[in-house]
């Protein structure tokens, strides 16, 4: 069992706090009502921390759609990518765009260790992929969401779907009053506002009618249009390790790099799409991006491995003789974009035409014309004002008794887990702190 956190220790000290399980142990009952505004991932990961720590305490869940979860339904292409392999706080930080530095307080007291621990206390149990992505061992999201639907109901929870909030105001005596878009009006001590990404700035009307600020919404992690017949013809391959380069920006990332019908995909593409979110936007998704497609090599030494290959196999023809690691229909396309014709061999290579090759290996030009949202994974930039919150306690300094968790805020990770692990760490923490402070 870890020790208490330090931070949740000042603002909940009747709670005894345990982490190998995630769970919070009760010591005090309380009447009041808590309601959380959303039935996603944060939502319940906060209405379950609160209503376990609390037993005494109505915590009620609001959902505006007829089904709960619904992201975490589609998650990670139907397995749910829970979290990422990453036990470092100041490392799993390091993940976010935006908010990173928001989190690593939080990361202390509640990180991906601490997810794996909770979902484990509770019977799931996760595996780790090779590049780090957690999953549930039964490769299916479901059991995520029964999990959370189980711990919910064991916890007390009221869980309310099609049940929107049109209007939240504060009650003169303290509290709030949520006004339902069937017309019911609802009265609560707390509430957590835990309503998902706004993608348009209308959807953030909750938490401007308290007073805070929201970040205008851009998307982040989104896939390139490149108009181009060459890459469309490629379609299908892939790269392991490539270097993508947006000069207009100094966005620089390194990883695999997918080419498709319609552009660029992989990892590579989406790491640019995240830490580019704004830059990218204010230049209307239109930009020249640069590839270099052997970036653990220099040019010099490219260019002794092209010697050394033309001097072991001087009579084979340059196209259909790659370069290791690359791929042979890539290293055609590039052969012929570097101006050497198909029918040159290796003895016949001139120095300038190998001088050329070396630049379209390490600086191939393409203009970007548009974006997709990426269909596995896309999130939210932008959201609720981070200094405007106390991520001690995820509530409002604007607003007594206003809770914010979850992609809500502005936060966004990386694609691999991050965006989840930051909905359970500020539901958690939210959770913590309204069960205790509900007296
Ligand atoms: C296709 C896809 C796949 C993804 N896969 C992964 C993954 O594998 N791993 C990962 O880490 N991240 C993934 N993400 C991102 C992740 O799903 C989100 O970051 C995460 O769900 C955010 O949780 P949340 O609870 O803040 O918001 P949400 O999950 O969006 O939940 C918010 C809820 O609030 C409800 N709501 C909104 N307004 C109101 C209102 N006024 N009244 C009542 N209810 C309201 C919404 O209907 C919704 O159910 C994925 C995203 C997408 C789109």
């Amino acid at each position: 069992m870890c020790p208490i956190p330090f931070a949740l220790i000042q603002v909940i000290p009747f709670l005894s706090l345990s982490k190998a399980s995630g769970s919070v142990t009760v010591i005090a009952m309380s009447s009041g009502h808590i309601v959380v505004v959303g039935g996603g991932a944060a939502g319940f990961f906060a209405a379950i921390t609160c209503a376990e720590a609390r037993p005494g305490a109505r915590v009620t869940v609001l959902e505006r759609s007829a089904q709960f979860l619904a992201k975490v339904r589609i998650s990670g292409g139907g397995r749910c990518n829970v979290t990422h392999a990453c036990f470092d706080p100041r490392e799993l930080a390091a993940r976010y765009p935006r908010g990173g530095r928001a989190l690593l307080a939080p990361y202390e007291v509640f990180q991906a260790r601490d997810t794996v621990a909770w979902f484990e206390a509770r019977g799931v149990r996760l595996k780790t992929e090779r590049d780090g992505r957690m999953f549930p061992v039964t490769d299916s999201s479901q059991t995520i969401i029964d999990c959370l639907l189980r711990a919910a109901e064991n916890a007390g929870v009221k869980l309310r779907a099609n049940s929107g909030v049109a209007g939240i105001s504060k009650r003169t005596g303290g509290g709030f009053a949520l006004a339902l878009t069937g017309g019911e009006r609802i009265e609560c001590d707390r509430v957590l506002l835990a309503t998902g990404g706004c993608r348009a700035a209308a959807l953030g009307q909750l938490a401007n009618s308290l007073g805070h600020t929201l970040e205008p919404p851009v998307p982040s992690l989104f896939t390139f249009h490149v108009d181009k017949t060459w890459v469309h013809e490629l379609s299908g391959i892939s790269v392991e390790s490539v270097e993508a380069s947006v000069p207009e920006t100094g966005l620089r990332e390194r990883g695999a790099l997918l080419l498709t019908h319609w552009g660029l995909s992989g990892p590579v593409i989406l790491r640019l799409s995240a830490w580019g979110a704004r830059a990218l936007h204010a230049l209307g998704y239109r930009f020249p991006l640069r590839l270099n497609w052997l970036p653990h090599l220099d040019s010099e030494k490219i260019a002794a491995e092209l010697r050394s290959l033309g001097a072991a196999q001087p009579a084979r023809l340059i196209v259909n003789t790659p370069i290791s690691p690359l791929p042979s229909r890539l290293w055609e396309k590039l052969v012929l974009a570097a101006g050497i014709p198909p029918d040159v061999r290796w003895s016949g290579l001139s120095r300038a035409a190998a001088h050329s090759l070396v630049q379209q290996l390490i600086r191939t030009e393409t203009p970007v014309t548009g974006q997709s949202l990426n269909k596995d994974e896309f999130v939210t930039c932008g959201g609720v004002r981070l200094k405007e919150v106390n991520f001690k306690t995820m509530e409002s300094r604007i607003c007594p008794g206003l809770h914010f968790a979850g992609e809500l805020l502005d936060i966004d990770g990386l694609t691999g887990g991050f965006n989840f692990q930051a909905a359970w760490t500020t539901g958690w923490i939210a959770g913590c702190a309204m069960a205790g402070n509900l007296e």
